[in-house]
């Protein structure tokens, strides 16, 4: 496990002021966010700071203003749906650095919290700009970052500030990086990883890493086409990189020559048109998919077998939908692998790890979000984990 500080190693936190980087960027619709979960995600970390007498001043991004004050994409926009979260009043500051901070802070009373203005209205933001990070970082006694979904980005809110003042590790963020190195960094084995979703060009280096690290490759939704097309199948008119066959065949001989198996569907469902229940509906063997045909889902016989696969494992790790599992019945792969990697992990035989937008919909909507060890909301920071990189942002809470 790599070595970073957690909220545990700060000490006494009274009266010292926190900057507390923060995942904001929440969807909305009519000046209120459709979905609180990432401010739900970071509560835990806010009024643990804030009740153990810090004043905590928040840090985050809001959409992409380019380096420019925009008042559509200031964080007064969430301010209430952060404020119905905590159930605290907050104060907000629109600045980041700067006399009036310094003034609020001087308003700021021991436990109160404040949210500073969108933090990439600053051009120094995203250019990790060393001034930017000092004005910033002048104002604070130390700094926690909470936001694994923007540890991917070198940002002076997300990379620069752990260089100026001592770092720590949120809650969110501390159980994220030990649940993601519990699942590959460090994981039991055997381990598995589930890769599916529309294309292999957008999951190159996922695939490419994840052959070195499981012992068990299995892929599904669209980008399995192109590995079938590359083995000969003749897939109809599915979803297929036909241009990336060639590099589908070297993933296959990597895996090969590394000890892991790639499981491909053998049997898919098919169907002349996309729509729910269409007439065209058909269960066949892959090798018998017709010129008018899109394979839309991994068959049954070939989901039985994937979960004697994953009975067989100890860890998994889990980005992409088996099938186009938005419109009945693509979703059935998707649901019946999803239910039987939960009951594997209810039992306590699997580790299961799953991550990305689409993912996690899916997970929801077979109703076993919960049943896995750890679900990560972090659409971009998520997939280059899983491509093997280091992030700036954690890599900075680790020096
Ligand atoms: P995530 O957001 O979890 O990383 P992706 O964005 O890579 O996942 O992929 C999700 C999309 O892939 C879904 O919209 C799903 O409908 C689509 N998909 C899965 N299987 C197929 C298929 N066989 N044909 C077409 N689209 C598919
Ligand atoms: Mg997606």
């Amino acid at each position: 496990m790599p070595k970073f500080k957690t909220l545990d190693d700060i000490g006494d936190v009274r009266g010292k002021v926190a900057l507390v980087r923060v995942d904001l960027n929440l969807p909305m619709k009519d000046g209120r966010a459709t979905d609180v979960t990432r401010v739900e995600a970071s509560a835990p970390t806010i009024l643990e700071l804030a009740d153990k007498g810090a004043k905590v001043l928040l840090l985050a991004h809001f959409g992409r203003p380019k380096g420019q004050r925009n008042s559509t994409m200031s964080t007064s926009m969430v301010q209430g749906d952060v404020e119905r979260v905590l159930d605290r009043e907050i104060m907000f500051i629109p600045e980041v650095a700067g006399p009036v901070v310094e003034q609020a802070i001087g308003i700021l009373r021991d436990g109160d919290i404040g949210l500073l203005d969108n933090v990439r209205f600053w051009p120094g933001e995203e250019a990790n700009d060393p001034e930017f990070a000092r004005a910033i970082a002048g104002h604070g006694d130390f700094y926690v970052n909470d936001a694994f979904s923007a540890a991917h980005r070198a940002h002076a809110s997300t990379e620069g500030l752990a260089h100026l003042l001592p770092a720590y590790a949120g809650r969110a963020m501390e159980a994220e990086l030990t649940a993601l190195d519990k699942a590959l960094g460090n994981p039991e084995m055997p381990a598995a990883a589930v890769v599916g979703g529309a294309k292999v060009s957008s999951k190159l280096a996922v695939l490419e890493h994840l052959v070195g690290k499981v012992q068990h490759l299995i892929i599904g939704g669209g980008m399995a086409n192109t590995f079938l097309a590359a083995r000969g199948v003749d897939v109809g008119k599915s979803l297929c990189e036909h241009d990336l066959t060639g590099t589908a065949n070297k993933i296959l001989d990597t895996a090969s020559h590394a000890g892991c198996t790639v499981h491909l569907p053998y049997d898919v469902v098919v169907a002349k048109e996309f729509a729910a229940h269409p007439a065209s509906l058909r269960t066949c063997n892959v090798h018998e998919v017709a010129a008018e045909e899109m394979i839309l889902d991994v068959g049954p016989l070939a989901v039985e077998a994937l979960g004697d696969v994953l009975k067989t494992c100890r860890t998994l790790v889990w980005n992409g939908p088996m099938g186009a599992f938005e419109t009945e019945p693509f979703d059935a792969a998707t649901v019946a692998l999803a239910r039987t990697a939960a009951a594997l992990t209810q039992d306590g035989s699997l580790v299961s790890v799953a991550g990305g937008g689409d993912t996690v919909a899916a997970l929801n909507h077979a109703g076993v979000a919960h049943d896995f060890t750890y679900i990560s909301t972090a659409g971009g920071a998520f997939l280059e984990w899983m491509e093997g990189k280091v992030l700036p942002g954690v890599a900075a809470l680790e020096a």
